[in-house]
């Protein structure tokens, strides 16, 4: 029967519609109902096509989005990149204005010591004391210089790392803290698109919190109310956690003041739910991870400016970590060439009484001068860090113990004459000393040196402090302090 059908329309192709109709009902009694039919399925074939069509529409806008998207965030990148530079910069001229800084010093020290090299040109004896003085100041010269070497190496491999930049095209795991089932899913369906995104779902900080002690995520998108806290609540325990998980807040509730809290709470950034799309929740995503490279790349940077750094703050000395290179250096020195090697240790007397009556301020002040007074009463060829708190050492090359006491009397007296001021306040500070020399037919290592020093300290402090003490034997033997009073 279909082919007789067909046959008769092909037939009475040119005819007009109400014929083909006329002439359809005539073979066929039941024409008009297969003419139904095929009429709705031709209405659904022509919808669809206007459906795929407006489909098509769509894809190409959106395609057109994620090329913007791609523009914008190339864009970003690049804006980013020069910001790194300008911070690296930044960094770089810090750091070599601290390194001139540190350079000054043993610079002048070999002028000096050339100087003197000139002028005692025939004497043998002063000429052997002079070259240890150069070389000394070569050593520390060298010291400042290799890390200046290894700054540029360091600095510049990390930097130029393209790779580290964040990427639309990343792989990137995000958890979304969010009580209401429909928001998560909009969230879901608005990154649907991006297989490359992972997306993880708590519905309490509670269960958040579980989730984050177990999986590593790049970033959270926090709700703002939640069955058991709010947003605050839940980045206030993250933070206390040490977690540097960047989180962008996201709530119905579009206010400013909550916006406000919590970016000073630690969020990233914030999103009205009604202002989400796939390209505002793209941008924010990108731009905060971003934004904690960014941060955690300051961080490593700083941290390693302080590694970096042989200079104590408030004292302007040595620090403790350059100490320690030191006084190895120098203890190896004086065992395999038979120098004289002497550590003074210093501490200030009660002076957490000091900080407790005038303060911690004046407490500061007092320690940064009795750190000037030392570095005037000790040789320019001496050594002067910050070991501690309220501690400091001397490291005394090619100098016995006599020469020691000598300097260290001399700084304990000046300390004790000395009338601190702090605003309205004048006040006394004093200081005990430990002195230990190198003992080479031992072999001490440099931390039985600071032992013995510090063993001497304490003597000094049980005393009566206010008074140098030398010990000249094994660490503990205290028949051989030499005590100097007041
Ligand atoms: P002692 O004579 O036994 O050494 O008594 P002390 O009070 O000096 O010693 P203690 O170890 O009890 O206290 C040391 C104090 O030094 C406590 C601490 O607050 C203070 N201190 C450490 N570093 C600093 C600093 O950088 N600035 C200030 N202002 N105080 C500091
Ligand atoms: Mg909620
Ligand atoms: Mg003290
Ligand atoms: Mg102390």
């Amino acid at each position: 029967m279909n082919s007789t059908f067909i046959n008769a329309i092909n037939k009475d192709r040119k005819r007009t519609r109400s014929n083909i109709i006329k002439q359809v009902l005539k073979i066929i009694p039941s024409g008009r109902l297969i003419l139904d039919i095929l009429k709705s399925k031709v209405d659904i074939f022509l919808a669809m096509s206007k459906k795929k069509k407006t489909l098509e529409n769509a894809n190409a806008r959106l395609k057109q989005t994620v090329e913007e998207l791609k523009k914008a965030n190339q864009k970003i990148v690049k804006q980013q990149k020069t910001l790194i530079e300008e911070e690296r910069i930044k960094i770089l001229l810090q750091m070599a204005g601290a390194k001139a800084h540190e350079l000054a010093q043993p610079l002048m020290a070999l002028q000096y010591g050339i100087e003197l090299m000139e002028m005692d040109q025939e004497s043998p004896d002063k000429m052997a004391y002079h070259i240890a003085f150069v070389k000394e100041a070569g050593d520390r010269i060298s010291e400042v210089v290799r890390t200046i070497q290894t700054i540029r190496h360091d600095e510049t491999s990390q930097h130029l790392d393209e790779t580290s930049i964040v990427n639309i095209d990343q792989k990137m795991t995000i958890l979304s803290l969010e009580d209401s089932d429909d928001d998560f899913e909009m969230l879901n369906a608005v990154l649907s698109d991006h297989k490359q995104i992972s997306l993880s779902h708590s519905r309490s900080i509670e269960d958040a919190l579980q989730v984050l002690k177990q999986n590593h995520f790049d970033l959270i998108l926090l709700d703002y109310l939640l069955p058991d806290g709010n947003g605050l609540d839940f980045l206030r325990s993250i933070e206390k956690e040490g977690s540097e998980i960047p989180a962008v807040v996201i709530t119905g509730q579009g206010d400013e003041m909550i916006a406000k809290q919590v970016i000073q709470a630690g969020a990233y950034d914030y999103l009205p739910k009604d202002r989400i799309g796939e390209k505002s929740l793209l941008r924010v995503i990108i731009n905060t991870l971003e934004k904690a490279r960014l941060k955690r790349e300051i961080k490593n940077a700083q941290k390693k400016i302080a590694m970096m750094s042989i200079r104590d703050e408030i004292t302007g000395l040595y620090n403790r970590r350059y100490f320690n290179e030191v006084v190895e250096k120098e203890v190896s020195r004086a065992m395999r060439y038979e120098t004289d090697l002497v550590l003074c240790m210093i501490d200030l007397d009660y002076f957490k009484k000091i900080n407790d009556t005038y303060g911690h301020l004046a407490g500061d002040m007092t320690l940064s001068e009795i750190a000037g007074m030392l570095k005037k009463c000790v040789r320019q060829s001496d050594l002067c860090c910050r070991y501690g708190g309220e501690e400091f050492t001397v490291i005394m090359t090619n100098t016995d113990t006599k020469g020691a006491e000598k300097v260290s009397e001399r700084f304990r007296e000046m300390v004790a004459h000395r009338l601190f001021q702090y605003n309205s306040s004048t006040f006394h500070c004093t200081v005990s000393v430990g002195i230990a020399a190198y003992q080479p037919e031992l072999k001490q290592s440099s931390t039985e040196l600071v032992e013995a020093a510090d063993n001497a300290l304490y003597q000094a402090k049980a005393q009566g402090r206010n008074r140098v003490v030398t010990i000249e034997a094994l660490s503990g033997a205290t028949d051989f302090l030499r005590v100097h009073k007041f």
